[in-house]
């Protein structure tokens, strides 16, 4: 499961493109509020 590098953007959250507040953690490149969407679904509930 390898992200796809589509966004060219430089630090940029890969969902919204937001630059602010990314989570760089795990690998996912998200901003907080895209992270705290999904990280239920990939069982980061620790965080919060
Ligand atoms: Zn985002």
């Amino acid at each position: 499961m390898k992200p796809k590098k589509q966004f060219g953007r430089k630090d940029g959250c890969r969902r919204c493109g937001r630059k602010r507040g990314i989570v760089r953690r795990y690998g996912l490149h998200l901003c907080r509020q895209c992270f705290r969407e999904i990280a239920p679904q990939l069982e980061f509930r620790k965080y919060s």
